[in-house]
């Protein structure tokens, strides 16, 4: 995805056209409320909390951003971290998930200083293999890296 850029009605047009093909794409009926909150996890680049989506979208409600969300992680368009122990952070998914299963089981990395929860995409569960028995039903496989972001080594 480039840079987007918000400046223009051309680029807005282009941005909401996305949006809705995105959301047609995983069976998500587009909204206004679904287009606003979507537009605010690409534009924003970093995974947010539902209350940081709140003050961004404010005064929408919360209620409604929260059943938006979960909407999106049912449909494969995100899926929710609860990496740092304070609360869910919600992340785009790479692509390729949709309503039947999530394909994006990717370690988060936890900056320790600066706090910002990521995606490593780069990184596949390879290593891991799921369990060969029925008696676990398995909904999600969650690994939690925690050290220094890129952007903060570069500060140091
Ligand atoms: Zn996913
Ligand atoms: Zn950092
Ligand atoms: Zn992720």
């Amino acid at each position: 995805m480039g840079h987007v850029i918000n400046n223009s009605q051309s680029n807005n047009y282009s941005m909401n056209s996305n949006i809705i093909k995105l959301l047609e794409h995983n069976d998500v009926k587009p909204t206004p409320m679904r287009m606003l909150v979507l537009e605010q996890m690409i534009t924003q680049h970093r995974n947010l909390s539902l209350t940081e989506i709140e003050n961004l979208l404010y005064p929408a409600d919360r209620v409604t951003i929260y059943r938006t969300l979960q909407t999106f992680v049912k449909n494969g368009i995100a899926h929710s971290i609860d990496a740092a122990g304070s609360g869910s952070v919600y992340a785009l998914c790479p692509g390729g998930c949709s309503h039947e299963a999530h394909k994006d089981e990717h370690p988060h990395f936890v900056c320790e200083n600066c706090k910002k929860i990521s995606c490593c995409t780069d990184f596949v569960f390879s290593f891991l293999q799921k369990p060969n028995t029925p008696k676990y039903v398995i909904y999600k496989i969650e690994m939690t890296i925690k050290g220094i972001c890129p952007e903060c080594t570069a500060k140091q």
